[in-house]
């Protein structure tokens, strides 16, 4: 997505239509919680980085919820270092690159009041199931997710997910060869703004 192309309004439409299911669920508990630990800053971080969201715009928005729980003052001095890191503001100014599916299933899963990681890899069946439900996946592709599930199929899973959730057909979603949470969320916005 190009920089600047995307209003912080938006945001929450975006998550509900566009994210793939792991920044969905880093997304509702930001702002449940007002708060995301390292992990999910890092995972959703860079993903907002690479909807193209610029740094000001990342700065708000972790400010705009961080700050409902702890003063400005706080923010600024543990979480905006972190922030401007990630675009390559400070420290050895790297410009980090936003997690694979490979890289977030494979990663360090996520602990007790972590949000990270991939729900088709992490999130327990019967809670992924439920939560698919919540959001009207039908029945019968809920089971269809769960069995690529039990199969270590995950990025199928994803990819069936994205299938229902956009109405296409086997082969239409087939053709997406799932790798990325940004190539997800750009192939949801040509298909739905297209
Ligand atoms: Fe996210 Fe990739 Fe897992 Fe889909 S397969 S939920 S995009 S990490």
């Amino acid at each position: 997505t190009k920089t600047g192309s995307i209003a912080l309004e938006d945001i929450d439409n975006l998550a509900k239509t566009s994210y793939p299911l792991c920044m969905r669920q880093l997304h509702s508990a930001l702002r449940e919680d007002h708060h995301l630990k390292h992990g999910g800053r890092q995972q959703y971080g860079l993903f907002i980085k690479g909807l193209g969201l610029t740094m000001e715009q990342a700065l708000k928005f972790w400010r705009m919820e961080f700050s409902k729980k702890m003063d400005g003052d706080k923010f600024e001095k543990q979480y905006a270092y972190n922030i401007r890191h990630n675009f390559g503001k400070e420290g050895k100014r790297v410009n980090y690159t936003p997690y694979s599916c490979m890289k977030i299933i494979m990663g360090t899963p996520p602990g007790a009041g972590d949000n990270h990681g991939c729900p088709f890899r992490h999130t327990d069946i019967k809670l992924l199931k439920q939560r698919l439900a919540s959001y009207k996946v039908p029945t019968s592709g809920i089971e269809q997710i769960a069995d690529l599930v039990k199969g270590y199929h995950y990025q199928l899973a994803c990819t069936k997910y994205f299938e229902l959730t956009h109405n296409l057909d086997k082969d239409e979603a087939s053709t997406l060869s799932l790798q990325h949470p940004n190539q997800y969320f750009d192939a949801s916005r040509e298909i739905l703004s297209g």
